[in-house]
């Protein structure tokens, strides 16, 4: 998911619309804006689909007034699947002090086991999401204000969470103590201060990156003043490596570091681990491009795009059921016949979750008439779902848990299929040494199962580590 918040701007809700517009790549699912305005109160709207397709109405947006307002981008992750309308964020509480909203991007890992004891003490859900559990937990604690609320529900929930929050005159911003999601702070104008999921968001709205909200840090903003906190005990940070391989945009920066260059680094780093005679270096559009310009730069072999993407579709993984996403590959993508005919060719792609894809993609591309396939994927083998926020599927789905990457190589039918190793990936997202297995600088639990925060639901479940 993605979140957005602006104060301290006149119509804060149309920066938000826009922020969420530059987030759209983290949910395409839905997206809700909550704004408050002095003399309006509080307002919002909550819609399925894109934001460009309901938020730039003027109708809409005149509804949204006032000088501060949060927004989201829903994707839907494990455990809430059945997408209604009381799932879409931010969600608001009314509580003593005045009302509060909050937007949050993560899973959270203990959500089960709180909703149910929450429900047993009298808690009325309004939703199927883990993020509602937020908001009644607020609703418990004995603190006066609700920055401290919020401390004390975060300190109850497990997993991974950025959130963002407003009252009538702060934004909020907290981040898990691990810093799983990103979560950045900017500034807009004169008086204006932004938080978002990504870069990328500022750049939209011209505003300035002022520094990353660190791991366990609390922001309030208000009126023109930041105050930072720690609610949470210090952790080693686990930052989520798959940020950098997909998920963030490649315009974002994060921790200094240009996620596109990240990219391009695993390339490289995967032209040196695995690399093979051909005539020609594709990505698979759009995820592994710049990944492949790495691998065709360090390999002298030329890149060339042998396959295009139809702009108007929507990322496939995304989309919530497996029969769309089935037909999806065909609809999205389409190989260009002239330039493989006769060639070898190397094909770079982010990641190899279920492997239809891939096999689709395999077929498209010998149909066309290519001599040889050789699959170069920018991250380790997927064997293990990812319980922080990333959509990835039971684990009996993923290719790599039921399969070695000779049998994937032989399912996907190409004539070779490697991965980038897990140090590899390190080094190009920046740690020069590799992973430090004693203390790893980032969460890696999709590829290696160390899973940072014990995923309590999941294991309830009969989930095995
Ligand atoms: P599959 O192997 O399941 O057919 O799909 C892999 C493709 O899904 C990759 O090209 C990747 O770009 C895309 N993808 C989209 N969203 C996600 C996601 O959340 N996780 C992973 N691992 N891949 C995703
Ligand atoms: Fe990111 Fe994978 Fe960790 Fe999930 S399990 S937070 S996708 S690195
Ligand atoms: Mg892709």
């Amino acid at each position: 998911c993605g979140v957005f918040g602006v104060i301290g701007v006149a119509d804060a809700a149309n920066f938000v619309a826009l922020g969420l517009h530059a987030l759209q790549h983290r949910g395409q699912e839905a997206g809700g804006i909550v704004a408050h305005d002095p003399a309006k109160g509080f307002n919002s709207a909550h819609r399925f689909g894109y934001v460009r397709d309901n938020f730039t109405k003027a109708s809409l947006m005149e509804t949204l007034p006032g000088p501060l307002a949060i927004g989201h981008v829903r994707y839907s992750t494990a455990g809430s699947k059945a997408a209604v309308i009381r799932d879409i964020q931010p969600f608001f509480g009314e509580f003593s002090m005045g009302g509060c909203a909050i937007a949050h991007n993560g899973n959270l890992t203990n959500a089960d086991a709180l909703r149910r004891e929450l429900i047993d003490r009298g808690a009325i859900f309004q939703s199927g999401s883990d993020s509602e559990c937020i908001i009644h937990l607020m609703a418990r604690s004995i603190q006066t204000n609700h920055a401290e609320r919020i401390a004390d529900a975060l300190r109850r929930v497990e997993g991974a969470f950025s959130v963002i929050a407003m009252t009538r005159t702060k934004l909020i911003g907290v981040r898990d103590p691990l810093g799983v999601r990103p979560l950045v702070l900017g500034r807009l104008g004169e008086n204006g201060y932004v938080l978002s999921s990504e870069t990328c968001a500022l750049d939209i709205i011209g505003a300035e990156l002022v520094r990353e909200i660190e791991p366990g840090e609390m922001v309030i903003i208000h009126e023109g003043q930041i105050e930072s906190t720690r609610p949470f005990h210090a952790a080693q940070p686990r930052f989520c490596i798959f940020e950098h391989v997909y998920f963030s945009r490649p315009d974002s920066i994060i921790g200094g570091r240009s996620v596109y260059e990240t990219r391009r680094q695993i390339g490289v780093e995967l032209a040196r681990e695995a690399p093979v005679e051909a005539d020609l270096v594709c990505p698979v559009p759009d995820s592994g491009t710049p990944a492949a310009i790495g691998y065709s730069q360090e390999s002298g072999i030329p890149f060339a795009l042998g396959i295009t993407r139809n702009q108007y579709m929507g990322r496939t993984f995304i989309e919530p059921t497996e029969h769309i996403r089935n037909m999806g590959v065909r609809l999205k993508l389409n190989v260009n016949r002239c330039l493989i005919k006769g060639k070898r060719v190397v094909l770079v792609d982010d990641s190899v979750v279920r492997g239809t894809t891939s096999r689709k993609i395999k077929e498209m591309i010998l149909e066309a008439g290519a001599a040889e396939v050789h699959f170069r994927i920018a991250s380790p083998p997927t064997a293990w779902p990812c319980f922080y926020g990333v959509d990835t599927p039971d684990r009996n789905k993923l290719l790599a848990a039921r399969m070695s990457v000779e049998e994937m190589r032989e399912w996907i039918g190409v004539n070779s299929l490697e991965f980038i190793s897990l140090d590899g990936l390190y080094r190009a997202a920046g740690a020069e040494a590799g992973r430090d297995n004693a203390c790893p600088q980032y969460c890696d639990a999709c590829f290696s199962g160390d899973y940072p925060v014990k995923p309590s639901d999941q294991i309830g479940k009969g989930f095995k580590m």
